[in-house]
């Protein structure tokens, strides 16, 4: 299996760097899992969309899913015959909020007559060929869902957005590689008590990693000045070992 990271930026982008956007890769099948402002720049430059399986999308926040509207007008401006649409799932509940989208870029069926929408039930796995995706849910001010990537015997657990929670347990669990996210600086960056928080430090992703016993704990979703050494140092001091940061345009074996 492999990973290809196409985003890592937060909500706020890092210089010249598209937001959450991964590719995920394993002979025969091809899903792109998240798709921020700026992903569909670095997609196409490496494969037509119509070489992805399907996109696959965490939640309805605008770093995770707003290219979908961009993805749209790399087909033509016509409706696509029903088998030839590209398959995109989405989290429980966000049909309204896709149509809202549509009708504000101009056009009630700007994803309908070129994508294939659905919604995953929030627990079941789906599967694109050798790929198995099983979503989990997380912590975070909107709903969310990671996913356990399956392939080959190989498991890739991707957080989202997340706070410490059970559903980042579950995905930390026995995962060959945890990409996790890192948003916050210092706890002051997150919702204020009694709001319930909705990032990690990235010594709380180390922690989490180490509980799971996580063998590779990849970093992504923060500010990203120089080479990110203050966060992969306060995560590898609770992780307990080398921590990587996710890095634009390269490709991982996982
Ligand atoms: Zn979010
Ligand atoms: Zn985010």
């Amino acid at each position: 299996m492999r990973l290809t990271v196409l985003g890592r930026s937060p909500a706020s982008p890092n210089p010249g760097e598209a937001c959450a956007g991964f590719m995920v890769e394993t002979d025969g099948a091809r899903v792109l899992v998240d798709i921020g402002p700026g992903v569909v720049s670095q997609l196409v430059g490496r494969h037509h969309p119509d070489e992805l399986d399907a996109v696959v999308v965490s939640h309805m926040h605008a770093d995770h899913m707003l290219d979908l509207v961009t993805l749209r007008y790399v087909y033509p401006w016509r409706a696509r015959p029903k088998d030839q649409r590209l398959r995109v799932v989405m989290p429980p509940g966000s049909a309204d909020q896709l149509l809202d989208l549509a009708k504000g870029v101009g056009n009630a069926r700007h994803f309908e007559d070129c994508f294939r929408v659905s919604e995953h039930d929030g627990r079941s796995p789906f599967r694109f060929g050798a790929l198995s995706l099983t979503p989990v849910q997380t912590q975070h001010y909107i709903p969310c869902w990671g996913f356990r990537v399956e392939a080959d015997g190989r498991r890739l657990a991707y957080t989202a957005d997340t706070a410490p929670c059970g559903g980042l347990r579950e995905l930390a669990d026995d995962a060959d590689l945890l990409l996790s996210e890192a948003t916050l600086r210092s706890l002051d960056e997150d919702a204020t008590p009694p709001e319930p928080r909705g990032h990690l430090l990235p010594a709380e992703a180390g922690e989490a990693a180490r509980d799971g016993r996580s063998r590779r704990l990849m970093l992504t979703h923060l500010p990203v000045n120089g080479d990110g050494a203050w966060a992969t140092e306060l995560a590898a001091e609770t992780f307990g070992g080398e921590v990587e940061l996710a890095m634009p345009g390269r490709t991982y074996e996982i």
